[in-house]
This record gives C-alpha cells, sequence and structure tokens, in this order.
C-alpha cells in the first residue's frame, strides 16, 4: 500500500489537489471533514453529536474521529493506498493512525505539506463560500477553524517531520503548477 497525507490549514487546496492525485495514482480519498458532513446530512449518530462543533468550527473530539476513520479503512482492504485529508489533525490522531496502520502492516510513506499564508486562506474561503455555502467558511468561524490549526494541528507536522516524511509544496498559484510539484514528489517517494 502507499499511504500519503494531504496537510494544510483551511483553504490550502487539499481536497482540490487530492481529487487529482487520486486520479492519477488511484489512491481511495478519505476526507474526514466530508464525512462528517454526511453523517450530519443523514442525520445518524455521529452526525447529531458532531452537528454543532462543526458549525462553531472547532475540532471533534480525537475518540469519534479516530474511530470512524479507522472503521472507513478497514472497510477498504483492497485498495492500492489511501490519500488522508483533514486527518490527522491532532498528535494524538496522528499516534493513532501509525499505530493501526501497523497492525496492519503498513505505513505513511508521504505527508505533503501544502504551503500557503494566512491571506490566501482568508481570499479562498470567501470565494469558496459562495459556492458551497458552507455555514463553517464564514468570516467568524474562520477564525476558530484557523485557531485550532494554529494551536492543535500544527503540532502534527513535527511528528511527521521527525520520521522524516514531510515534503513541503509551495501551495500558491496555479492549481495545475501546484499539482505538477506534488505529483513529482509522489513519484519521488513512490
Ligand atoms: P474540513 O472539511 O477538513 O475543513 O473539516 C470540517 C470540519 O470537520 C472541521 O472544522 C472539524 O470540525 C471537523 N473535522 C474534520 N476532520 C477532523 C479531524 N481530523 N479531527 C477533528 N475534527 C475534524
Amino acid at each position: 500500500m502507499y499511504n500519503l497525507v494531504i496537510f494544510g490549514p483551511p483553504g490550502a487546496g487539499k481536497g482540490t489537489q487530492s481529487e487529482k492525485i487520486i486520479a492519477e495514482f488511484n489512491l481511495a480519498h478519505i476526507s474526514t471533514g466530508d464525512m462528517f458532513r454526511m453523517h450530519i446530512s443523514n442525520d445518524t449518530e455521529i452526525g447529531k453529536k458532531v452537528k454543532q462543533i462543526l458549525a462553531d468550527g472547532l475540532l471533534v473530539p480525537d475518540s469519534i474521529t479516530i474511530e470512524m476513520l479507522e472503521e472507513e479503512v478497514t472497510k477498504n482492504p483492497d485498495v492500492k493506498g489511501f490519500i488522508f485529508d483533514g486527518f490527522p489533525r491532532t498528535v494524538n490522531q496522528a499516534e493513532a493512525l501509525d499505530t493501526f496502520l501497523e497492525g496492519k502492516g503498513e505505513k505513511i510513506n508521504l505527508v505533503l505539506q501544502l504551503d500557503v499564508n494566512q491571506d490566501v486562506i482568508k481570499e479562498r474561503i470567501a470565494e469558496r463560500q459562495k459556492i458551497s455555502g458552507r455555514a463553517d467558511d464564514d468570516a467568524e468561524k474562520l477564525v476558530k477553524r484557523i485557531d485550532e490549526y494554529f494551536s492543535k494541528t500544527i503540532h502534527v507536522l513535527p511528528f511527521y517531520e521527525n520520521q522524516g516524511k514531510v515534503i513541503k509544496v509551495n501551495g500558491i498559484g496555479k492549481i495545475e503548477d501546484i499539482y505538477s510539484d506534488i505529483s513529482s514528489a509522489i513519484k519521488e517517494s513512490m
């Protein structure tokens, strides 16, 4: 298996670039944000628990997130590998993912860090909200999500840097140019 984490703040382009990676490398996409939104729209038990948390722009507790993620991986035993988008978002999640994959004789092969600055994030999310209508894309909730990123999620980077797995890619510019760097980085790590 080849397993990849795509990492970056809200609005870094993780979803957009994930679609391109999937098309070229045939990996299974796991976006915990998409999964939570699906649970909310289907009004499942998980959906009921996380609805307000997402609306507030806060992180869902690790216990719920990790269990949901592991179930999704287990459901797809025959794929070539996974692209984890929006997960892990805490060091605890990263550790749990390592332990879980180790138990399957697997590992994270590469962490792609999309490098963007805060001005770009804010512009992109304002644009996205016009199309997606995502409640957590509004300016006030976005501030919360960026806070969560810089207080909790950023610490995931040194965790993977210590394992020598992080490659930083410039996330500003044309989608195609960014993707070209991503594609080369993946090929080199295979
Ligand atoms: P995203 O679509 O990745 O921006 O995620 C949307 C929202 O889902 C986040 O703001 C969190 O509330 C929640 N979420 C998604 N992934 C995680 C995660 N790995 N840990 C905790 N909360 C998450």
